[in-house]
């Protein structure tokens, strides 16, 4: 059979003249990304052969090598793992599929110079070959092939490959360089096992490096200097246990930063992590890990997540999302559990009874790690930007951790003077005022308009402190919890404010005096606006502004929110609100002392409107809305 020549995915093309054209700042990550692939392929040889053993009867020792040759000036990188066919070379190897390198793709600017940086910090998998040979030489058969079934793929890099079926013994990969010239260091030893222990501690293949057999000179023959040829061997280059299985107190940082890197395909190093093994009735060791940005698919359905499962250290699957709530479904590690079978499929995982104790206990472990993570603030604020908003589909999803993750959640506050989300609820708890038993919040389409909303006025001259919410699932969350550490959510816009001793008897008697004084004023606002609304009152929470919209309960819809149901086809029905006035306000007297009846509807109408507007953000008819207004300021 003739090799067949193939054009690169385009991606494939552009990444490669870049790494061919960059000043890589470090060179040797080459080894990480192959070394990586070789130990995925035997992961998966292993799992595939726990049932049919036949696959490695002729080669049962997984093992991963390394060899140098300098008169070829080749690095040979090869593995007794699964392999893979032509149909596979041709796909894996001339595509690019995996999320990091698609993200990578993604950040590239077009600038040479600014692109060649960015390089460095991605892992950009098989292709990083091409950092430092000219031509690379993939032979590969698939655990599941026939000799004859084997194939050779090569390339130089310039925009296409070839491959062709040969006959091939073994199984597994091998990875040749052609090194170019000025990597010629590659070849030596010392630079190779600096490198490779580096990036393969964690491993738990063993990694074997073809070195010069060092042999103690027989007695009296120090001195003789015929020369003898230099023998080689593989020796073992690192520890091959698997890094979750060594204690915690052995793991240096690296050592994890490093793991992470290789589990999770990111380029970044972890925000924080936390090894735990735990024995008993339930035996599992886990290794958990927060990202330090989120992946831009982590709002989407089908977004894949999931922790590695290995039983008894035996990798069993990937992305095994059943260990994991939702809304912890950026979290990142593996679990290795001695208390389920070593067949379990997906399947069987998602009604195991293991499973569930599992993910019980993984849940805990993770908001305990992102407990202790809130103690660093400025990390915590960075937490806080990329996953906050996922945290808070937790006291929904998760009503058994209710409280712990309500504990995590931060918020803006009128307390602080920007919109920079830090405050928890239980430094809000320790500030509150005297006889202050609720947490008051409000929700709001902006920062702004949640900062200036009308219904604050009299919290604020009351010196209460109202957290302030604009995300969009805020006000869903919010609509689902009614208290923590046993204080109940009001929001800042109920018709009952529930101030209990912090009411002022002065002021009720205020209001019911104003009430008397304002009955006709009332009179004449209700007739004007019919029964658009369902009562007018007088304010007491008013104090700058001259009016409010109050709903019956707890809270009321934003627009925005009731748009998004009514998107979705639900039936919303009409809210009738109560308006709040405040007599006192100058636009309000100035209302009051319109004689004429038709323009006092339209003050009403005014008042009112701008009452819905500030608490809704929109309006149904903006445009009656304009024309109210215009006619007034035109006179
Ligand atoms: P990634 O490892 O991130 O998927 P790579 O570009 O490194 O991306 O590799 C692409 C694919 O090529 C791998 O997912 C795997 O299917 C295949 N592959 C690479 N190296 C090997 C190997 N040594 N043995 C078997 N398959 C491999």
């Amino acid at each position: 059979m003739t090799a067949t020549v193939h054009g690169f995915q385009t991606q494939v093309t552009k990444l490669l003249d870049l790494l061919a054209n960059s000043l890589y700042s470090n060179k040797e990550v080459f080894l990480r990304e192959l070394i990586s692939n070789a130990s995925d392929a035997i992961d998966k040889l292993h799992f595939l052969s726990l049932t049919n053993q036949d696959l490695i009867k002729d080669d049962p020792n997984f093992k991963i090598r390394i060899r140098a040759d300098k008169e070829s000036q080749t690095l040979t990188i090869s593995d007794n793992g699964l392999g893979m066919t032509l149909d596979e070379a041709n796909s894996h190897l001339g595509t690019i599929a995996e999320s990091g390198t698609e993200a990578f793709m993604k950040e590239l600017t077009g600038d040479a110079a600014k692109d060649s940086q960015l390089i460095g910090q991605f892992g950009v998998g098989f292709y990083s070959a091409f950092i430092v040979a000219d031509k690379v030489t993939v032979l590969s058969r698939s655990a599941n092939a026939k000799e004859e079934e084997g194939v050779k793929w090569e390339s130089d890099g310039n925009g296409t490959f070839e491959s062709e079926n040969i006959v091939r013994k073994s199984r597994g990969t091998e990875v040749i360089l052609h090194l170019k010239d000025s990597e010629k260091d590659f070849l030596e030893t010392w630079t190779l096992r600096d490198a490779i222990t580096k990036y393969s501690d964690h491993i738990s293949t063993p990694v074997e490096l073809y070195e010069e057999k060092y042999e103690a000179p027989k007695e009296g023959e120090e001195n003789k200097d015929e020369k003898k040829e230099p023998k080689f061997e593989y020796v073992q280059v690192n520890d091959a246990r698997a890094l979750w299985t060594r204690p915690s107190k052995e793991v240096n940082d690296e050592e994890y930063k490093e793991f992470y890197k290789h589990i999770s395909h990111d380029y970044q190093e972890p925000l924080t992590w936390a090894h735990n093994k735990v024995e008993g009735d339930l035996e599992y060791t886990s290794l958990l890990y927060v990202p330090k940005t989120a992946p831009w698919d982590l709002f989407t359905r089908q977004q894949d997540h999931g922790l590695k499962l290995y039983v008894q250290r035996v990798f069993i699957m990937d992305k095994a999302e059943a260990f994991q709530p939702n809304y912890l479904r950026f979290i990142k590690g593996l679990v290795d559990t001695n208390s389920l079978p070593l067949n379990v499929s997906r399947e069987l995982l998602q009604d195991s009874a293991v499973t569930r104790k599992l993910k019980k206990a993984l849940t805990k472990r993770s908001l305990n790690m992102i407990e202790k993570l809130s103690k660093d603030k400025d990390a915590y604020q960075s937490f806080w930007a990329q996953f906050g908003n996922v945290l808070k589909e937790g006291p929904v999803e998760d009503y058994d951790n209710r409280e712990a993750v309500l504990k995590l959640l931060r918020y803006a506050s009128t307390k602080n003077d920007s919109n920079v989300q830090n405050v928890s609820l239980d430094d809000y708890i320790s500030r509150m005022v005297e006889g202050q038993d609720k947490i008051y919040y409000i929700t709001a389409e902006s920062y702004e308009a949640a900062l200036n909303s009308p219904y604050l006025e009299q919290l604020k001259k009351k010196g209460i402190e109202v957290l302030l919410m604009w995300e969009r699932i805020d006000e869903w969350l919010m609509g689902n919890v009614t208290e923590y550490a046993g204080k109940e959510f009001v929001c800042a816009n109920a018709s009952d404010l529930k101030l209990g001793k912090l009411a002022d008897e002065e002021e009720k008697k205020k209001q019911e005096t104003a009430s008397e004084e304002n009955k006709a004023l009332i009179a004449r606002f209700k007739s004007a606006l019919g029964d658009k609304v369902k009562d007018v009152i007088v304010s007491t929470r008013l104090i700058d502004s001259p009016s409010c919209v109050i709903a019956d309960g707890n809270r009321m819809m934003t627009m925005q929110m009731r748009r998004i149901l009514e998107a979705t086809g639900q039936p919303i029905p009409e809210e009738k609100f109560t308006l709040e006035i405040n007599p006192e306000h100058a636009l309000l007297k100035k209302a009051a002392s319109e004689t004429d009846n038709e323009r006092f509807n339209i003050w009403a109408e005014l008042i009112y409107e701008q009452a819905l507007l500030s608490d809704q953000g929109a309006l149904k008819d903006p445009s009656s809305f304009v024309k109210c207004m215009n006619k007034l300021l035109a006179e």
